[in-house]
């Protein structure tokens, strides 16, 4: 008998995720039992509108945020044991984040800021310090910044901004991306650019995506398309409606609406 392959382990694993805000007496559920398991090489889209959970989901994900209640587990570790440190540590090793304001440090260059999680991670010495500004140089070329690796945010338009966050959150070569509507200031060539990018880490490094969206340009590359709705995650209404035109959905979860033949 032919032995079993195993099936890669996940690299991020959320299960029954609860996230609650207060606003004075009251308050706000961001996450309402999130089940999600993304493997190396997927490309996951989550959908939904505004204030319905996207940055949330992502800050938790990435462990900026804790979570109310439920189980994370990233690269294999059950995260609720670790402290800070361990949570850094992890970071570093497994994820890169675009975030969805870009939060570039206004003080350093287009390439400084794109080198920086390296510089972090490795504690560079100097040799090694020259060849991080040769790989934050290269990706900032392939996103279409070449001429631009001295320019300090400031004198970024948004695009170009978003840019270089995407370019910061792929320089360690992580196997996890967590990118927060890193398409949203994009168009014409710099979002093709991009896509590109995101497929070639996809396709020759296993790097798997989570990224919110409310782009249908973004939506053909992805693998998966999920869809949130007011903290609820579930799969995206449009895709349910093509492949199972006699289901209804609500809030994401599908129940079954029988149809009379
Ligand atoms: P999206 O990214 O889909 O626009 P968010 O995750 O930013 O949605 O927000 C989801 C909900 O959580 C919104 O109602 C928002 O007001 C609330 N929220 C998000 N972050 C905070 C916070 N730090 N404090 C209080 N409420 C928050
Ligand atoms: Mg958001």
């Amino acid at each position: 008998m032919g032995k079993a392959i195993a099936a890669p382990s996940p690299l991020l694993q959320l299960d029954c995720i609860h996230k609650h805000y207060r606003h004075g007496e009251s308050g706000v559920h961001a996450l309402c039992d999130i089940h999600l398991q993304i493997d190396p090489g997927d490309m996951v889209a989550v959908c939904g509108p505004s204030g319905h959970g996207k940055t949330t989901l992502l800050n938790v994900a990435g462990l900026l945020e804790p979570a109310n209640a439920g189980s994370l587990v990233i690269d294999g570790v059950e995260t609720a044991g670790l402290d800070e440190s361990g949570r850094t540590a992890l970071r570093l090793r497994t994820i890169g984040a675009v975030f969805q304001c870009f939060k570039l440090i206004p003080v350093m260059t287009a390439r400084d800021n794109v080198m920086l999680p390296l510089l972090l991670r490795q504690r560079l010495t100097r040799p090694q310090h020259s060849d991080a500004q040769a790989l934050a140089a290269e990706l900032l070329a392939r996103v279409g910044l070449a001429s631009h690796l001295h320019y300090r945010p400031a004198r970024l338009d948004h695009g170009q901004s978003q840019r270089v966050a995407i370019a910061r959150a792929l320089i360690t070569q992580p196997r996890l991306v967590l990118a927060d509507e890193p398409t949203s200031r994009l168009d014409g060539s710099a979002l093709r650019m991009v896509l590109e990018l995101f497929t070639a880490c996809q396709r020759e490094q296993g790097t798997a995506f989570v990224i919110t969206t409310r782009d249908q340009r973004q939506l053909v590359r992805a693998s998966r398309t999920l869809q949130l709705n007011d903290g609820r995650l579930g799969p995206r209404q449009a895709d349910l409606a093509r492949h199972f035109p006699r289901h209804a959905v609500v809030h994401g979860a599908v129940h079954a609406a029988r149809v009379e033949a």
